[in-house]
């Protein structure tokens, strides 16, 4: 599926249709017709897919090691894949999820990152494979202080639904996330675009630690004690572990 391009190059998304929703991206080079596969959970998906786009020559990497996330890399290799980082890529290490987890930027005109399990749409990764979810905080902060609002995410896996329904307890009034949720009953997570940093900060719970009506949300189900003494870094945590659980 096109997702979008930029003057160098293309993005396309396959979507694996599996039980874990993944997201495997594909980057386009449009010069070259090289491709740049991140996370690829079926190779032979891949490799259709590189058919259409006319591509022989293809790079492989991963975000982090979860089998979900790798699984394709074995196929690709057998076809002539090499694992390796283009030039066009900045790697940034953001544990929590993972302690070795990285997400990608791409950079042409406008700002494209490839969080991996970092970060969701309305949702964040869980830490329960490996994770530490104060390192997952301390690298959500560091995406506050480094995206743009026009960043376009490109997540791991399609939670959108679940994440919406899961940030409406604490936000009932949100329009923003009523808005997302009437769109997702006219098409499939899968089928959504990408959203911008601008919309994660209206819509996502884990960025918005510090707004009075989510803490009052979290305060009105009882499940904490919400008061302005407490961190941002403790309402992580405690969000963290209510999504576990959801
Ligand atoms: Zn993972």
């Amino acid at each position: 599926m096109f997702i979008s391009e930029t003057p160098q190059f293309e993005i396309h998304r396959l979507y694996a249709h599996n039980s874990l929703r993944n997201y495997t991206y594909l980057i386009l080079k449009k010069a070259t017709r090289e491709v740049t596969i991140i996370d690829p959970w079926d190779a032979e998906a891949c490799l259709d897919y590189l058919r259409n786009l006319e591509s022989s020559q293809f790079f492989v990497i991963n975000t982090h090691q979860h089998h979900d996330h790798v699984k394709g890399n074995a196929g690709l290799l057998a076809a002539g894949a090499v694992i390796q980082l283009p030039d066009y890529l900045q790697a940034q290490p953001l544990p929590g999820h993972t302690c070795e987890h990285v997400v990608f930027y791409l950079k042409d005109e406008s700002e494209h990152l490839f969080c991996g399990d970092t970060l969701f749409q309305a949702g964040v990764g869980n830490c329960k494979n490996g994770g530490d979810p104060l390192a997952l905080y301390a690298s959500i902060q560091w995406l506050r202080t480094h995206l743009l609002l026009s960043t376009l995410l490109h997540v791991g896996h399609d939670y959108f639904k679940k994440n919406l329904h899961f940030a409406q307890q604490f936000e009932p009034d949100n329009s923003d996330i009523q808005y997302y949720l009437s769109n997702l009953k006219l098409q499939e997570g899968f089928e959504m675009p990408p959203n911008s940093w601008a919309i994660e900060l209206k819509i996502n719970p884990f960025l918005r630690l510090s707004e009075t009506a989510l803490r009052q949300g979290l305060k009105r189900l009882d499940k904490f004690e919400s008061s302005e003494l407490v961190s941002d870094r403790d309402i992580f945590i405690k969000l963290r572990s209510l999504r576990d659980n959801f």
